[in-house]
């Protein structure tokens, strides 16, 4: 754990999240300011920053996330019509909060990138 990062404190429970899944390596829970009816945030509980910073022996987090987002829109009802899942990296990237975190989107039509 990173004592200072936010999503750190929301997987140690410090810090209240909105939790829809959780298993031992993930942590999914609903974004705090959500783009769509369906905005999941889906995060390992390992601390890492972003996408650039996983070494390539820990790739399977990338499978272990995405995995975890198919399962949560199927639960949740929005596999058929669809979703979109999106990973923001660093600042031009539009990266906020950096712990990598799997944007889980959908419940409505979602149009072009930004
Ligand atoms: P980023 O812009 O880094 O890809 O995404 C960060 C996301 O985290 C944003 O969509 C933002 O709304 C969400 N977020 C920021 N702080 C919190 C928080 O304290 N709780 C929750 N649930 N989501 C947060
Ligand atoms: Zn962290």
């Amino acid at each position: 754990m990173k004592p200072d990062c936010l999503f750190c404190k929301i997987v140690a429970r410090q810090l209240p999240s909105d939790v829809v899944f959780e298993d031992a390596e993930v942590l999914a829970f609903n974004d705090i300011n959500p783009q769509a009816p369906t905005h999941v945030l889906i995060i390992p509980k390992q601390h890492v920053a972003t996408v650039n910073d996983v070494a390539d022996a820990d790739a399977a987090v990338f499978s272990t996330l995405v995995l975890a987002a198919r399962k949560i829109a199927t639960d949740l009802g929005i596999a058929q019509p669809g979703y979109r899942l999106l990973f923001n990296c660093n600042v031009a990237g539009g990266q906020t909060v950096y712990h990598l975190h799997l944007h889980l989107l959908g419940g409505r039509q979602l149009k072009g990138l930004g």
